[in-house]
């Protein structure tokens, strides 16, 4: 049963089809690296607590995790977003053309890309 793979690929379905990026979160790391400096804390299942020996944070592993996803959901965002700001820059008049040439360049990176 591969649970995991088909809800990645509905994902990327809707991404393709509203032009949106679809950011991918690796789950096995986000219960282990601290939120707050990063540090990687190692933990059993059983732990419910993430404290963190560096920075000294302490917060419910499932809230650690989520701050986590949420972190590197925005960081991959941020990259998408950050690319296609710098390839419109200083032409407000073509804003409009760029961003139809950002989205079509877009599709077609993916569409190599598998
Ligand atoms: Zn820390």
């Amino acid at each position: 049963m591969q649970h995991g793979t088909g809800e990645r690929e509905w994902l990327e379905y809707f991404g393709r089809v509203y032009g949106v990026p679809v950011v991918a979160v690796e789950p096995a790391y986000t219960s282990v690296n601290c939120s707050s400096c990063g540090e990687t804390v190692v933990k059993t299942l059983s732990t419910r607590t993430h404290q963190c020996p560096n920075c000294g944070y302490v917060a419910d592993r499932d809230e650690n995790a989520a701050i986590n996803i949420l972190q590197s959901a925005l960081r991959e965002l941020a990259t998408t977003l950050g690319h296609r700001e710098s390839h419109a820059s200083g032409e407000n008049d073509l804003c409009l053309n760029e961003e139809t040439q950002a989205s079509k360049l877009t599709r077609r990176k993916r569409k190599v890309s598998q």
